[in-house]
């Protein structure tokens, strides 16, 4: 048997398309979300990166614009090393922009240096770069004979003449506090992001990590495109290999590239917990949805349900009340439901007609024997009291030699009619052979009985058929006493008393004698 209900499909589908859309719109929703939170961080990523790269700048820019105003001077007073080397203490001490101070000739020999301990004094610079340009430098970053990560800031110095006479130099120490650490510390607070400055030979001058600073960096994409664009932004993966969000610039003064950058893990995870608030937050339209849901299947499938419940019995008696009480509700079912009582009826009226069919004789339509002996079983279980009646048309078979057998048949209906003329309803005749009859009398005393038999055999004998004028018949009569003998031993005495009015002469009733019960008397 099929245990899928139209309501378990019904709610199958439901829930199968719910999911579906859900599913459909919780993508649609993370993507969208995704990329808008990706490119809002690429975006101020950048945005930030650029704002640095010109504070940056800006401050490079004013610490050069210190040594050209100590330039200007010193060109002025060349030869006086005494006033050099105070013009130096006085620049370095002005702020903390620089960690030292130097002078040199136009043959890179330091002429005066501050702080004094520094020691430096005669010896030649390591790069000569400053004396080869003649302009404004800003040095790659490198490791000072102290071991200390700097950059070297020069201006060269000339008299009044234009004459180039050597070049004055500052040094910002990167692994010190400078100001380049406080512009990028300062300004930066934000979970979860670095920010790093890189110089053209992709030595680390500044990092969210203070020890990683001075560490160079070979393998990076986005280092990559900080040294070789204005500004901008790229997904790809930093040198441990993790997802980042990159914004960057460069300085133009010292073309360094700034850059500042989150994990894209970071960004998902908020996105996750988006995801997550959205998710509860729609639980209680999903339960609503759902009840909904199984609510309308319910209603859909309940009608159809009963109608095909009932549909399994339709012989039940009541099966026709029941079907009209159910509540069809909408078109289809309401059409079903009328197909069904008018399907029902037919099968019962069938039904009903082939059971009186299958229980009575086709000629005469008294009850045939079938019927007889389920009336007989039913007044057993009862205990009803009976007398039985056999009857038999004497010399029918010359009825039939002399006017044919359509007469004889049309002489059994008459017969039949006549039976029915002298019976009360509760009586039973039945034809159980060619021209015999058994009449069952329910709760008729063997008098009455005896009664009923003259009674029929004087109609018949009065009957005129058609085509055979008279006939007449013989009867047994026979009752039953009870418990004490089985209903098939009265059935074969009263046979056994036709017979005996057969041979004493037909056209007459023989009765049972009142006080024999069991035993048949003898013929005459
Ligand atoms: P009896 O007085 O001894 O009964 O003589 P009977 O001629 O009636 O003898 P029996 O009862 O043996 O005859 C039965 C005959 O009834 C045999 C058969 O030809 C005839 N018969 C049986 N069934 C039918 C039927 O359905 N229609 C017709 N027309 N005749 C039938
Ligand atoms: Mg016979
Ligand atoms: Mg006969």
């Amino acid at each position: 048997m099929h245990k899928l209900t139209l309501r378990t499909l019904i709610l199958l589908f439901a829930l199968a398309s719910a999911i579906a859309t859900l599913i459909n719109a919780f993508l649609v929703t993370y993507t969208v979300q995704k990329r808008a939170l990706v490119e809002t961080a690429l975006e101020s990523n950048r945005a930030y990166a650029a704002k640095l790269a010109e504070i940056i700048n800006d401050n490079l820019n004013s610490d050069l614009a210190r040594l050209r105003y100590s330039a200007t001077l010193m060109g002025q007073s060349f030869n006086d090393p005494a006033q050099m080397a105070r013009e130096a203490r006085r620049l370095l001490h002005q702020d903390s922009s620089f960690s030292s101070l130097l002078i040199a000739d136009h043959e890179g020999v330091v002429i005066a240096a501050e702080p004094a301990d520094l020691n430096i004094t005669g010896k030649t610079l390591r790069s000569l770069d400053p004396l080869v340009e003649k302009r404004p430098l800003v040095s790659p970053a490198f490791f000072s004979i102290a071991g200390n990560l700097v950059v070297f800031l020069s201006y060269p110095i000339r008299n009044d003449a234009g004459e180039y006479l050597g070049v004055i130099g500052g040094t910002i120490h990167l692994n010190k506090s400078n100001s380049l650490h406080d512009i990028i510390g300062k300004h930066f607070h934000r979970d979860a992001s670095s920010v790093y400055l890189v110089d053209q030979s992709r030595r680390l001058l500044y990092h969210t990590d203070p020890d990683r600073i001075g560490e160079q960096i070979n393998d990076n994409a986005i280092i990559d495109a900080a040294l070789n664009s204005d500004n901008g932004t790229l997904q790809a993966g930093n040198s441990q290999g993790i997802e980042m969000l990159a914004g960057y610039a460069r300085v133009p003064q010292s073309q360094w590239g700034i850059v500042v950058q989150q994990p894209l893990h970071n960004v998902l995870s908020t996105l996750q917990e988006l995801m997550h608030r959205l998710i509860i937050g729609m639980i209680p339209m999903c339960v609503i949805g759902l009840s909904l849901i199984w609510w309308v299947a319910s209603r859909i499938s309940r009608p159809l349900r009963k109608l095909a419940d009932y549909a399994q019995q339709p012989d039940t008696v009541d099966n026709i009340q029941r079907i009209e009480q159910v509540d069809a509700g909408y078109y289809e079912a309401v059409q079903l439901k009328r197909a069904l009582i008018t399907g029902v009826r037919l099968l019962q009226t069938r039904i009903g007609q082939l059971n009186v069919q299958a229980q009575s004789d086709a000629l005469t339509g008294l009850a045939n024997r079938r019927a007889m002996d389920e009336t007989l079983t039913l007044w057993q279980e009862t205990g009803r009291p009976f007398a039985v009646l056999a009857a038999d048309i004497d010399h029918f078979k010359r009825i039939n030699d002399q006017f044919g057998h359509d007469v004889g048949d049309l002489t059994l209906k008459s017969v039949a009619t006549s039976l029915r003329q002298c019976l009360r309803s509760a009586d039973l005749p039945c034809r159980v052979g060619g021209e015999e009859f058994l009449i069952l009398l329910p709760d008729a005393s063997l008098a009455v009985a005896a009664d009923v038999a003259e009674r029929i055999r004087a109609t018949i004998a009065a009957t005129p058929i058609e085509g055979a004028g008279h006939v007449n018949i013989s009867l047994g009569v026979a009752h039953w006493h009870g418990h004490q003998e089985t209903q098939s031993a009265v059935l074969k005495r009263a046979d056994e008393l036709l017979y005996t009015a057969k041979r004493t002469g037909r056209n007459r009733v023989v009765v049972q004698k009142a006080n024999t019960p069991m035993e048949v008397p003898e013929p005459g």
